[in-house]
């Protein structure tokens, strides 16, 4: 949080806030959070959420997601890339073309098959750690796709 003291907009200093930011759309619905950012005190809009903060949000959302009882590809695809794994590599892992999987993934609203879905939930419990995960709220999507991250 000490990247940024002063707005690179106007030159103000930046205040600690505390807001509601929303997660990824994974098909009609989403995680939302309230994190630590900072806000430019002379209101000219300027917000600034640190790598660290975004990256314990995100983190926070796949360990969420493991407890998931259907995982579709919007959720697949968030928890494979939330360690940073190619589609490439998962593929050869799950030893499954990757047109395949890339197909499996493009349909977001649908279940992806279970047996992949267990082998990535393993691999997310091994290689993500957080410790200090924020508490999320699961809530519809009701916004315009635009706002969506990815
Ligand atoms: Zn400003």
């Amino acid at each position: 949080m000490d990247k940024f003291t002063r707005c690179v907009q106007c030159d103000q200093p930046l205040v600690d806030v505390v807001k509601e930011i929303d997660g990824w759309d994974f098909g009609g619905w989403k995680y939302v959070a309230d994190l630590p950012m900072k806000r430019c005190e002379s209101g000219c809009g300027g917000g600034y959420l640190d790598g660290a903060t975004l990256m314990r949000f995100e983190h926070s959302i796949a360990l969420a997601l493991v407890d998931a009882e259907s995982v579709n590809g919007a959720m697949f695809v968030f928890m494979r890339k939330s360690f940073g794994m190619g589609r490439a590599l998962l593929a050869e892992t799950l030893e499954v073309e990757e047109a395949a999987l890339e197909a499996a993934e493009r349909r977001k609203a649908e279940p992806m098959p279970s047996a992949w879905v267990e082998q990535l939930k393993h691999a997310i419990r091994e290689c993500v750690t957080e410790r200090n995960p924020f508490a999320l709220r699961r809530v519809e999507v009701s916004r315009s796709p635009a706002e969506v991250r990815t």
